[in-house]
């Protein structure tokens, strides 16, 4: 992770920056995407209320605080490919800033009240290194940089290496994803209020399976929200 940061640090001192989004040279006030694409992003704002599309998802699945996504994930927006990009193309700082931007808006709303640790959706070892690294980590990263709240990234693991959810269908996705994941610190979650960070929204199968297996882990003495940095727009669709 540090030579990572090496390289990337060196790389904007050399190149000059410009926005993912539109390709414009940034001006030397503006962070990595451009004022004119910050103002037009999709945001969902679902961060300011509580019983929304997403927090309903989970109703009758698992118990969860609080739900929200950053933006709508739209067909063929630029920012649906910057989430590949950061995805697939080792553009992890990307996911980083992507984070830090989505916490200082959720800062300005009552969303991280009472959250005392940060959790990443672990990706199973095998599929972590063939990647290099888990963009949902430098997500997890990003909010808690900007936020404070510390992050946890060995309490819970992926013991199984399920076939990656975009490749399967939306009706096979439950069956797919049971006892995936294995609490290996407990200690390190039971009586605390977890924010459960992952890129992308899509069934919400991945996140509810997550969130039961802390919940039996911990025998319920535990709370649990959950942020995205995008959701699928079918979910206000149904
Ligand atoms: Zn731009």
């Amino acid at each position: 992770m540090f030579v990572d940061r090496l390289i990337h640090t060196l790389k904007s001192v050399i190149i000059a920056p410009t926005c993912p989004i539109c390709g414009r040279r940034l001006e030397s006030a503006e962070s990595f995407v451009c004022i004119s694409c910050q103002l037009a992003a999709p945001f969902t704002q679902l961060w300011h209320k509580e019983d929304n599309v997403m927090s309903r998802r989970f109703w009758g699945i698992v118990p969860i605080e609080r739900a929200a996504a950053f933006m709508w994930f739209v067909e063929s927006s630029p920012w649906r490919e910057l989430i590949h990009e950061f995805k697939y193309h080792n553009h992890w700082f990307l996911a980083e800033n992507m984070g830090y931007w989505f916490a200082t808006e959720l800062m300005r709303s009552d969303f991280l009240r009472d959250i005392d640790l940060i959790v990443a959706v672990p990706l199973h070892w095998r599929r972590r290194l063939s990647r290099g690294y888990n963009q949902s980590e430098y997500i997890a990263a990003g909010i808690s940089h900007k936020s404070g709240i510390p992050y946890c990234f060995d309490a819970v693991k992926r013991s199984i290496n399920n076939p990656p959810q975009a490749a399967t269908q939306y009706i096979d996705r439950w069956q797919n994803i049971e006892n995936i994941f294995t609490l290996t610190r407990p200690e390190a979650l039971c009586g605390r209020h977890i924010l459960l960070v992952d890129d992308v929204f899509t069934s919400g199968a991945t996140l509810s399976t997550l969130a039961q297996a802390i919940l039996k882990g911990c025998n319920g003495n535990v709370k649990i929200s959950v942020a995205t940095l995008a959701a699928t727009r079918h979910l206000i669709d149904k």
